[in-house]
């Protein structure tokens, strides 16, 4: 058996691992479930009702709770990824942000620079940001690993595990009504799935209260540009359902 191999296996474990809470999630909701401490960097084990952040919080106390958030991870060795990487790419954005971007961990330029979507794909996405009608200072932008995985490849799923927490904390604290998961790995992980980016996107999932819309990343929109088309129609879909909270 190869590596790749050996990987997709254990994925599709932690993937079978987490399904199982699956009821769990549905029955507290998906935001109480990802309502962690904001004292503790560790998950809360699904079998403890998780602490509560306050739903009416200030734009201010969010972007308070994300700096502790911030603070709190530190110089962050809790997975192997901490090795190679330059600098923690925590999350960028309005705290107060309704629409949030979740993309799958930093590339090269994002691994520099400490944020993410820079490069030639954060281009792209500013510009699919700007065609809805927003600016990226609108949206809050974040990824499933804070930390560069080695050439590029996908995380794995102990450093998921290690990392995921952060971002449902941000999430938490944010409290976004809509979610952009960008490219399948992003999709897969948040919704608990293995299916395809193909078959997931083109159509909002609920996590809770938030609808998620998967999409192509930019990354491999830049790649494929005849794809561009599905992301403009997924996109679509968020300004409609965005506008719509407006009314
Ligand atoms: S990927 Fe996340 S858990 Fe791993 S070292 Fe970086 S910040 Fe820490």
């Amino acid at each position: 058996m190869n590596q790749n191999q050996d990987i997709s296996r254990e994925f599709a474990a932690l993937i079978s691992a987490l399904r199982s809470d699956l009821s769990y999630r549905h029955d507290l909701g998906f935001l109480e479930w990802i309502t962690l401490s904001v004292s503790s960097h560790l998950p809360a084990p699904v079998s403890s009702p998780p602490k509560k952040v306050s739903p009416c919080l200030s734009p201010q106390q969010k972007g308070q709770l994300l700096e502790e958030l911030r603070r709190e991870i530190g110089v962050c060795t809790r997975c192997k990824l901490h090795a190679g990487r330059q600098k923690i790419v925590f999350g960028v954005g309005d705290p107060n942000a309704r629409l949030v971007f979740v993309g799958e961990g930093p590339g090269r330029d994002e691994d520099i620079q400490g944020e993410p979507f820079v490069g030639k794909a954060g281009q792209l996405l500013t510009r699919i940001i700007q065609a809805i009608g927003l600016k990226r200072q609108n949206v809050y932008i974040a990824n499933i690993v804070k930390c560069r995985p080695p050439e590029n490849r996908n995380p794995q799923p102990d450093e998921i595990r290690a990392c995921e927490p952060f971002l449902l904390r941000q999430l938490n604290i944010i409290r976004p009504s809509i979610i952009c998961a960008l490219g399948g790995f992003a999709a897969q992980t948040l919704l608990m799935t293995s299916e395809k980016i193909s078959s997931l996107r083109g159509r909002f999932h609920n996590l809770g209260d938030i609808k998620l819309m998967p999409t192509y990343h930019p990354a491999f929109l830049l790649r494929n540009p005849e794809m561009k088309r599905d992301v403009w129609e997924d996109m679509q879909m968020v300004q409609k359902e965005y506008q719509g909270e407006d009314h």
